[in-house]
């Protein structure tokens, strides 16, 4: 066992603590990386606070990793020491079922393993990127491309993967109207990804606080879904709503806005219920869907895909001993627009 430092929360409340925590002799195809940056995703929160269900404390979160390799085990092929990796939310599955055999492993019959918060196939309770170091095996590591630093790259892994794989599925493209919900870590990767695709891409918030930054992120319009006014204006004209909000919201206000046949896709995951008014459905053929992070060939695809286009995060980079504070400014809805710890500070409590 190799024992590293971490920032680990010992109840829903926190607040962080610098801990020790094991991770795994390195198995014959597992690399160590050293991680550089983690960044601060929302379902860290949701999970933490037990929102989601039950959690075992201490909990290490951190599901968007990227770090150097520093060791690999006897039968690596993929890498060597001194690459550059990233880690999303998820670090194995069973890779025999149909899902995984399509490179869907984020949807793996037998369950993927979770890269925090879970338990592996050791018998070990994962934790997660919040750390100096992890352990995990090859398949499960995505190479991030030279052009983009280690920084930026660690919201990819969740944000961006999330964003970039319902975009791909529902056909983001030039002749599509896209709204996205929300303009926080998500949100403005979903806003990048769909202008780079060529979409007409609309930003519906909460104000019209961040409206210069939308329309700079990429976004032709921006609405404030605190005025009425915007859904009678909308009703009807989009093809795709990609939902990122992190609270249930009225969802049948939002499925008003889809045109016939038009897909609202929930990627926010609030921990309660959605009521659906299936008439909204039934009377435009709408679909209402959910979509969860991306499989590893996708993520990988979103990495070059980020290189070749040149689209990074926007992030706020912040020392471990602000985990606490940046986690309330999440919440508050205050984050631009994803937060990032450098993992350089984690020794200095
Ligand atoms: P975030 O940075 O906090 O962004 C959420 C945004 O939603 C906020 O910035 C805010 O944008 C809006 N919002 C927040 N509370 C709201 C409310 N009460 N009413 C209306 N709008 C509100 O969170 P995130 O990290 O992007 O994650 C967003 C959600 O996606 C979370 O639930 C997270 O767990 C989930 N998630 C899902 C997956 C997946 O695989 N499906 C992966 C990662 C994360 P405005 O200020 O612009 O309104
Ligand atoms: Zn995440």
């Amino acid at each position: 066992m190799l024992t590293v430092n971490a920032r680990a929360t010992f109840g829903p409340q926190g607040p962080f603590k610098l801990a020790q925590i094991e991770r795994r002799e390195l198995q014959p195809h597992d690399v160590l990386i050293e991680i550089k940056y983690a960044g601060i995703c929302h379902s860290d929160i949701h999970t933490a606070r037990g929102e989601w269900g039950p959690v075992k404390y201490p909990l290490v979160p951190g599901h968007e990793i990227a770090g150097i390799v520093t060791k690999i085990g006897s039968e690596v092929t993929k890498y060597a020491v001194g690459d550059r990796v990233g880690v999303g939310c998820m670090v194995d599955s069973c890779g025999t079922c149909a899902n995984c055999q399509h490179g869907e492993e984020q949807y793996c019959l037998n369950g993927m393993t979770g890269t925090y918060g879970d338990t592996d196939k050791y018998g070990q309770y994962t934790q997660g990127g919040y750390s100096t170091h992890i352990v995990v095996t090859e398949d499960f590591v995505v190479r991030i491309p030279d052009g983009i630093e280690l920084d930026a790259a660690a919201p990819l892994l969740c944000a961006g993967i999330t964003t970039y794989s319902p975009l791909r599925h529902w056909n983001a493209g030039p002749d599509k109207k896209i709204a996205v919900v929300g303009l926080g870590g998500l949100g403005h990767m979903a806003v990048k990804f769909a202008h780079a695709m060529g979409a007409e891409v609309t930003v519906l918030s909460q104000s019209l606080k961040k409206k210069a930054d939308g329309l700079e992120l990429g976004a032709d319009h921006y609405y404030a879904t605190s005025d009425p006014e915007t859904f009678k204006l909308l009703a009807g004209s989009f093809d795709l709503i990609i939902n990122t909000v992190s609270a249930t919201i009225d969802i049948n206000a939002y499925l008003s806005l889809l045109s016939l046949g038009g897909t609202l896709v929930n990627v926010g995951a609030p921990g309660e219920p959605l009521p659906v008014n299936v008439m909204s459905l039934i009377g435009h053929r709408r679909s209402f869907a959910g979509s969860m992070i991306g499989g590893i060939r996708e993520t990988q695809e979103m990495l070059d895909f980020c290189a070749e286009h040149g689209i990074v995060p926007e992030i706020e980079v912040v020392h471990a001993n602000q985990i606490d504070e940046a986690w309330e400014r999440v919440l508050a809805s205050d984050v631009r627009y994803r937060f990032v710890i450098d993992i350089s500070t984690m020794e200095n409590a």
